[in-house]
């Protein structure tokens, strides 16, 4: 993250946050204590990797809970996400551009 605070929260739904940086024209997508930092490109490529995610996607155990494994290129540990985990990342990432779009009619 930079350390500009020239930056908007565009959705949040704990744990998820997505914020928009005036200063680098950047997304930031926080998810507990992950944290992604992507184009409007990249967020649109992260999009659909989540959305293309099948049920044999998560097969891995966390605790009883299955979860898929996606990993970054930035982090060799990746981040595990359960069904609904997936499901409110595009929810958020959602809410998020939409209102990205309204902003950028708003102040432009
Ligand atoms: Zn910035």
């Amino acid at each position: 993250m930079c350390d500009s605070k020239d930056y908007i929260v565009l959705a949040e739904e704990a744990p998820v946050r997505i914020s928009w940086c005036k200063h680098c024209k950047t997304y930031s997508l926080v998810f507990g204590t992950s944290y992604l930092s992507l184009t409007k490109q990249g967020l649109s490529n992260f999009k659909e990797v989540l959305e293309e995610l099948k049920g044999k996607n998560f097969c891995y155990d966390h605790f009883g809970v299955n979860k898929a494994l996606l990993r970054n290129n930035r982090s060799s540990a990746g981040i595990y996400l359960s069904k609904k985990e997936v499901s409110s990342l595009l929810e958020v990432i959602e809410q998020g551009t939409t209102l990205k779009e309204v902003y950028h009619v708003l102040y432009q």
